[in-house]
C-alpha cells in the first residue's frame, strides 16, 4: 500500500497526512476527509485473532497513521485504555439470542470515550511537537460534553469550554462534566436552550480573527480519527467468532456504523449491519427509500441519537458513489439548500444495510424483556440496537453494540423495569460539592468574554 493520505469528501482541497487530518477535523473545502485507499488486509486475520483490544489498535492506527511513530502510537493507545475499568476494554457478553458488546466502560460510561480517550492525546502529541497550543470549544445537549472534557482532563497544551443549557441536561449528565478535577475544563450553564448554544458557537468560530488569535478548535464528530478508532472494536469482535456476524448499531450521527462498515471492507468477516433508530427516523428513511430528508427533533429516552442531520452520512454516500465528489457535491447542496436529498438507485444498499425504527413503547418493552430473560439491564440506546435486531430475525451470529452503561439512564430504566438500574462507582462518585461551572446569559458577548478571561489566567 502506498503511504495513506486524505482527501476531501467534496474533491476540492489537497491531500493530507494523518497528523494534518487530525488537526484540521474538517477538510478545508467543508467536506470530510477520507483516506485515499481503505487496505484490505483479511489476510491478516488469523494472526490478528490472536491480539488483545490494545494491540489490535495499534496495528490498525498503524495502517492510517503512518507519520506517527509506532513506538509512540503504542505508548498512546495502551495509555488511553488503560483508563477503562474492563480488562478486556470491550467485553463481549452473550444474551439468549444474541451477543453484547460493551462499549461504556470508559470514564464516562459511554462508547465515545473509546475514541475520545485516544483523540485527546493524539492532540496533545501532535501539539507538543508543532510546540502549539488548542483551545476547544463545544456545545452539548447531555453526553458528548463529559467524554470530550474526560479526553481533554489533564491534556497539556489543550483547554476545554464546553457549553450547555443549563437545567436542561439531567443532574447526572451535568455532574459528569462539572465535577471532573482538572484547570483546564471549564463549563458553562448556557441559560437557553441546545440551540442557543449552537448559535453562539457558530457566531465565534465564524469570526476567524477571534478564533486564530486564541487558537479554538472543535472535538468534531467527523474527526477521522475517531473513526478509526472504532474500527478497532467491530474487528475484534468479529474475530471471536467462527463465521461471519452481523452488527447492530443504535445510530445518531452515523459515525459509529459507518466506522463497521469501513471494518468490513478493511476484510473483517462481517455479514450485514442493522441501524436502529428512534422515532428521529432520518436514517430509517434513507435506507428505505435513499431519500435523506430533515424534520423536526423529537426528544426520546435515547438522547444522543435525537438528530435529524447525521454528519458522517456524507462519508457513507461518497463511498457509495465511489468517490465521484461532483455528484457528492450535487446531493450536499441539495441537501443544504432544500432539506432533501436522494441518491439514487442502484447505488444504495451496496453495504446490506437492513434499518428499523424502534419507537418508545418498543425501547422499554425491550429493556423490560431482556431484563426479565437473562438478568440483563440495557440503557435505552443500545435497547434500540437489540430490538431493531429481534426486529430483523437472528440467522447468523448477531453483536448489539451496547453504547452507554445502563445506570446513566436511571428514570427510563425505572419506568422499563420498575426498579433502579445497577449503578457505577463512577457515578457514586459523582460529588455535587465539587461541581465547578459558570452560567452565562445566552449571548455571545459574554461567552466570548469568559473564554478571554479564563485564558488569560491560565
Ligand atoms: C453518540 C451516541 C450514539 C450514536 O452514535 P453515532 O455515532 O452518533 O451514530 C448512540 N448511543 C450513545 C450512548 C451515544 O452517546
Amino acid at each position: 500500500m502506498q503511504t495513506v493520505r486524505y482527501v476531501s469528501t467534496r474533491g476540492g482541497s489537497v491531500p493530507v497526512s494523518f497528523r494534518d487530518a487530525v488537526t484540521l477535523g474538517q477538510a478545508n473545502d467543508g467536506g470530510l476527509l477520507m483516506p485515499n485507499e481503505i487496505p484490505n488486509v483479511a489476510e491478516r486475520n488469523d494472526s490478528w485473532q490472536k491480539l488483545g483490544f490494545a494491540d489490535l489498535a495499534i496495528e490498525i492506527a498503524g495502517l492510517y497513521a503512518p507519520d506517527i511513530p509506532r513506538d509512540q502510537m503504542s505508548q498512546l493507545i495502551n495509555d488511553a485504555f488503560s483508563s477503562f475499568s474492563s480488562p478486556d476494554v470491550v467485553p463481549l457478553r452473550e444474551l439468549n439470542d444474541c451477543f453484547v458488546l460493551e462499549l461504556f466502560h470508559g470514564p464516562t460510561l459511554a462508547f465515545k470515550d473509546i475514541a475520545l480517550q485516544v483523540l485527546g492525546r493524539l492532540f496533545e502529541l501532535t501539539l507538543e511537537e508543532d510546540d502549539s497550543y488548542l483551545n476547544i470549544l463545544g456545545a452539548t445537549s447531555g453526553d458528548t460534553g463529559s467524554a470530550a472534557i474526560a479526553g481533554v482532563k489533564d491534556r497539556k497544551r489543550l483547554n476545554i469550554f464546553v457549553m450547555f443549557p443549563e437545567g436542561r441536561t439531567s443532574l447526572l449528565q451535568e455532574l459528569q462534566m462539572t465535577t471532573v478535577q482538572c484547570s483546564n475544563a471549564h463549563c458553562i450553564g448556557i441559560r437557553g436552550s441546545f440551540d442557543d448554544c449552537q448559535r453562539i458557537m457558530k457566531a465565534i468560530f465564524d469570526d476567524v480573527e477571534f478564533k486564530t488569535r486564541y487558537r479554538l478548535g472543535a472535538v468534531n464528530s467527523i474527526n477521522w480519527a475517531r473513526l478509526m478508532v472504532q474500527i478497532v472494536y467491530y474487528y475484534f469482535a468479529s474475530l471471536r467468532f467462527d463465521e461471519p456476524v452481523s452488527f447492530s448499531v443504535p445510530t445518531g450521527n452515523f459515525g459509529n456504523i459507518l466506522s463497521g462498515m469501513i471494518a468490513k471492507r478493511m476484510g473483517a468477516p462481517i455479514e450485514t449491519f442493522i441501524l436502529g433508530t428512534n422515532e428521529n427516523d432520518v436514517l430509517f428513511n434513507f435506507f428505505c427509500t435513499g431519500v435523506y430528508e430533515r424534520g423536526q427533533v423529537h426528544p426520546t429516552l435515547s438522547p444522543s441519537m435525537d438528530i435529524q442531520v447525521a454528519s458522517n452520512l456524507e462519508r457513507y454516500v461518497y463511498l457509495q458513489l465511489r468517490g465521484d465528489s461532483v455528484a457528492l457535491n450535487r446531493f450536499m447542496d441539495c441537501f443544504a439548500e432544500t432539506g432533501r436529498a436522494e441518491l439514487e438507485g442502484q447505488h444504495a444498499h451496496v453495504e446490506k444495510v437492513t434499518a428499523r425504527r424502534i419507537d418508545t413503547r418498543e425501547c422499554l418493552q425491550t429493556i423490560s424483556q431482556v431484563w426479565q430473560d437473562s438478568g440483563y439491564v440495557l440503557d435505552p440506546h443500545s435497547a434500540v440496537g437489540v430490538a431493531a435486531a429481534r426486529s430483523v430475525g437472528l440467522t447468523s451470529p448477531t453483536v448489539c453494540l451496547a453504547t452507554a452503561h445502563p445506570g446513566k439512564f436511571p428514570d427510563a430504566i425505572a419506568r422499563a423495569t420498575g426498579s433502579s438500574p445497577p449503578t457505577h462507582p463512577f457515578l457514586l462518585e459523582l460529588d455535587q460539592a465539587n461541581a465547578r461551572k459558570v452560567v452565562l446569559p445566552p449571548n455571545e458577548a459574554n461567552v466570548r468574554d469568559y473564554i478571554v478571561k479564563e485564558l488569560k489566567t491560565a
